[in-house]
Formats: C-alpha cells, structure tokens, sequence
C-alpha cells in the first residue's frame, strides 16, 4: 500500500482563499477589519520567523497586523500593560504573545492577561480548560489544524482508535482532547511510555507531535494507518524533517503528512480564522448590544 500524501499547503491555500472572502464580507457588511497583535519579547531569530509568517499570511487574507516588539529585559509588568491596552483596544480581535519568552516572566500570568475573547491562540487557561467540555472560545491552531486536515480529507475521526505521541499542552494534550470530543477512542504516549510500538500500532489515526526525528518507523504502524506528522525538526546538514520515517512508513499507510508541506502550513492558517471569527463575533457582540440599547430606549 502505498499512502496518499496529504498536501497541507493546498489546503490551506484553499481556506485561505474562503477566509480572504470573509474579510471582505465583514468589510462590506459592517465596516470591520479583522485586525492581530503580536507580541514578541526579544530576538530569538525563531520567534522572528514565525512571527513573520504570522505576519505575512495576514496581510494574504487581508487582516491588519500589528507587531509589537519589546526588549528581552523587558519587565512582566510591561508586558502586561501591553495586553491590557490591548484587551481594551476594541480595533484589536486578536491578541497573539509569542512563546518562548524569557525566564524571568511568567508564561501563565501571560496567557492568563489575554482577554479570552481575544485569545486566538487558544492558550488561555479558560480556553484550554474548554477542550475538557468541549466548549472552547478559539481552538488552539496545530490541533485545530490537525482536525481541518482529517475534515478536509473525509477522514472519519468517530469511533476510531486516535494515539497521539507527545503530550505537550500546545499540541499534544489538545489534540487529543480535541479529538475525544468527536468520539474517538484516544490514547496519548509520552517519553516515559514503555514500549511506544505496543500503542502505535492500535492506532487508526496515528498524531506524533514529539520532536525526535525518525521515532516513528514502519514496523510501528498498522496498515492503513493515517498518519499525522506534526513535528518539525531541523538535523545537523539543514534538512527539515518531522518525528516519522516518511518514506518507510508511507509504503504502509493509507494517509501521510509530509514535513514541510503538512500540517505546519495548518497553524498559521488557523490562527487567520481564529481572528476572523473573532472580528465576526465582535460585530453580532455589537449588534446586539445595539439591539439592547434600542429596546431599553423604546421601554
Ligand atoms: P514539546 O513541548 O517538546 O513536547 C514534546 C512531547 O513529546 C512531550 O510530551 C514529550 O514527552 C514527548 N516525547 C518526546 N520524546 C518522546 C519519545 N521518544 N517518545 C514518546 N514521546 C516523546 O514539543 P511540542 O511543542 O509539543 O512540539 C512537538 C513537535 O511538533 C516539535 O517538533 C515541534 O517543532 C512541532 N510543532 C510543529 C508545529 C507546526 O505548526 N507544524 C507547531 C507546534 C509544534 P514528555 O511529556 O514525557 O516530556
């Protein structure tokens, strides 16, 4: 058998081509750019890039971006004053800090700063906490990408046994609760798994998000297998690659995300809905409260 390979970058094109024409309805409707701030603290060169690429694919869907840049002495204290201007800036749907920052702040008072309406990373402990119950304001965007990608292939998810490798709280964790909540049986490994293979070869739906290149090899995938490669890891001679071996393993499933070209084109796409939706909830946010105030004054 030989696996279909899942074009991650033509399915974001298309949804950033759907995305690109709600922006416009909003404009057209009721006047309202969708608008992203990013936060970045400091010049880790990694940060920039992505940073960038969150840049560039708003200006792609016709979002307006704002790029905040602080020094890496920055105090928690400033960045705080940062988010709550931004919390308050009703221009702003999106309000985006990018991880890692340095040791002396305190990612969760950070996350936890963000206005969950606005937190269209989805890391706001309100937002994750949502995964459990299924009712999340914004779906974190590498999970949220991983189920697009499983949508957009026809690929059943209900029923199905799903094991994800990693078990972060950015990609891990959510996935997999992302993942039970559409009623797949679900299993997450770690790096203190005994016998990684026992668990990967159950899997329908097999997600790696560990960060080890070549972990997962053919002899640890059943047949048929739908493998999601979520890994993203740059070795010694500068190739990318992701946690599974590609080629080997793509003899024997049904379905594979190649590394570049999977779900890494997903997040970005993600993180441009979610501040979409965010725009468009502020205007029914808004129309109802026009609503209301119309209604007390008729009263
Ligand atoms: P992370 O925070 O380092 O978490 C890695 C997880 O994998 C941890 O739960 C770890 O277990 C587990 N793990 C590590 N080695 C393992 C092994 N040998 N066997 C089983 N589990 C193992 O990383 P992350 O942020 O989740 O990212 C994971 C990968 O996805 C990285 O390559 C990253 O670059 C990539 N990524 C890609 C995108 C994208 O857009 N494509 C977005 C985010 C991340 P413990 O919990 O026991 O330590």
């Amino acid at each position: 058998m030989t696996a279909k390979i899942i074009d991650g970058k033509a399915i974001a094109k298309k949804l950033r081509a759907e995305y690109h024409a709600r922006v416009d309805q909003l404009r057209l409707a009721y006047d309202v750019q969708p608008a992203l701030a990013v936060i970045l603290v400091g010049d880790n060169p990694a940060s920039q890039s992505y940073v960038r690429n969150k840049i560039a694919g708003c200006r792609e869907v016709g979002i307006r971006s704002e790029l905040i840049e602080l020094p890496a002495t920055a105090t928690e204290a400033q960045l705080l004053d940062n988010i709550e201007r931004l919390n308050d800036d009703d221009a702003t749907h999106g309000v985006l800090v990018q991880l890692p920052l340095p040791p002396h702040i305190r990612v969760s008072s950070v996350l936890e700063r963000i206005s969950v309406e606005k937190d269209v990373d989805g890391f706001h402990l309100y937002n994750m906490g949502g995964l459990v119950t299924g009712s999340t304001v914004f779906s974190p965007c590498t999970p949220y990408g991983v189920q697009k990608i499983l949508e957009h292939e026809n690929i059943p998810v209900e029923g199905r046994n799903v094991v994800v490798v990693g078990a972060s709280n950015i990609v891990g964790k959510p996935t997999a609760l992302m993942l039970m909540q559409q009623d797949a049986t679900v299993c997450i490994c770690h790096k203190k798994t005994r016998d990684l293979g026992q668990f990967t070869l159950l899997a329908d739906i097999l997600v790696v998000a560990a960060g080890v290149p070549n972990l997962i090899v053919p002899q640890m995938v059943k047949t048929g297998a739908v493998v999601i490669d979520v890994g993203f890891n740059r070795l010694p001679d500068g190739r990318i690659v992701g946690d599974v071996d590609f080629d080997g393993v793509k003899e024997k499933a049904s379905y594979i995300t190649p590394v570049p070209g999977g779900v890494g084109q997903m997040t970005v796409t993600m993180l441009l809905h979610n501040t979409i939706l965010s725009a468009e909830r502020s205007t029914t946010a808004t129309r109802s409260a026009f609503r209301r105030r119309q209604t007390d004054e008729v009263a």
